[in-house]
């Protein structure tokens, strides 16, 4: 049988340094993380493919990023796409996640994002509607949200059983895509669980900034990994499984990586979408200690 081919990141993903450190390492067919690769749903069964090989996740010794050194080379991870993570495997694993109160909940933080984004790029947009970039849009929820608030949306996904199962039209596979149907001067871009997934984070960014007006506002959100050295927990295993999540984002690397690339980090203006009396006040008291910009991974940027 093949053996699956990766290939070595020999320098930082947000700061170019060589000075990288190991936190953790092993082998794919070891425990736990062979039990946990076995008790996910897939395609075709990755684990025969992974047999011998190593993981190593490592963090950078002058700025503080956490990645995996190996991924899978390009060709391994189209297979990744097309034969492991198919469309039923994704389906099934999302299925416990999707209670009925996490998609109302979900709907909620996207109605918050919409009004923060609406107020925010107000003095951009000039009465014209705002114009955003859903970045690894997924089904497209996010941009049907933006579009019902009349925003002039638009979302970039490569997964292509997500495009034809979509919510939403203006979905294209690439950026190019937008580029040649002459799309471009964004007033918003986002990214939602997309940066701990890329080769090359920094280089996609400096792709998309291009995209956006100066003053833009560029969203990002990433799960938190602060506190991961390695996959002992489910846990750890969810946040950087080292076939999906190959980049480890904290507050402060995530911070990083956007100011080191001209984006100063903003506070979101408050916005509220409750019947509950108890949490608008909560929020405001919130407000009032002065919630710090950049505590979490959610982090809103403006371009410089
Ligand atoms: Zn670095």
């Amino acid at each position: 049988m093949d053996s699956a081919q990766f290939v070595e990141r020999t320098t930082c993903i947000s700061c170019g340094s060589t000075r990288l450190a190991e936190l953790s390492t092993g082998l794919f067919n070891e425990k736990p993380l062979c039990d946990f690769i076995l008790n996910d749903p897939w395609g075709e069964n990755p684990a025969p493919y992974l047999r011998g090989k190593h993981w190593s996740y490592v963090q950078c010794s002058d700025c503080g990023q956490a990645f995996h050194k190996y991924i899978l080379a390009p060709d391994w991870n189209e297979r990744r796409f097309s034969q492991w993570m198919t469309q039923e495997a994704i389906e099934e694993f999302e299925r416990p996640f999707k209670t009925t109160e996490y998609v109302f909940s979900k709907a909620v933080q996207y109605t918050k994002h919409v009004l923060q984004l609406e107020r925010l790029s107000r003095s951009l947009c000039s009465g014209k509607p705002v114009r955003l970039l859903d970045f690894g849009c997924g089904y497209g929820e996010f941009l049907a949200m933006c579009d019902l608030y009349g925003f002039e949306a638009y979302g970039v996904d490569r997964s292509s059983a997500k495009r034809e199962n979509g919510r939403f039209a203006r979905i294209f596979p690439e950026l190019e895509d937008l580029k040649s149907s002459g799309i471009s001067a964004f007033h918003v871009i986002t990214l939602f669980e997309v940066l701990e997934h890329l080769d090359d984070p920094r280089s996609l960014l400096e792709v998309l900034k291009e995209y956006l007006v100066t003053g833009g506002i560029l969203i990002l959100e990433t799960p938190d990994c602060s506190g991961i050295n390695g996959i002992s927990t489910l846990d750890d295993y969810r946040k950087i499984h080292p076939l999906e999540h190959i980049n480890g984002f904290t507050p402060a690397t995530m911070r990083g990586l956007a100011e080191s690339m001209g984006f100063a980090p903003i506070k979101k203006p408050v916005s509220f979408v409750t019947t509950d009396p108890m949490r608008v006040v909560k929020t405001v008291a919130k407000q009032i200690v002065g919630g710090a910009i950049g505590a979490g991974t959610q982090q809103y940027f403006r371009k410089l």
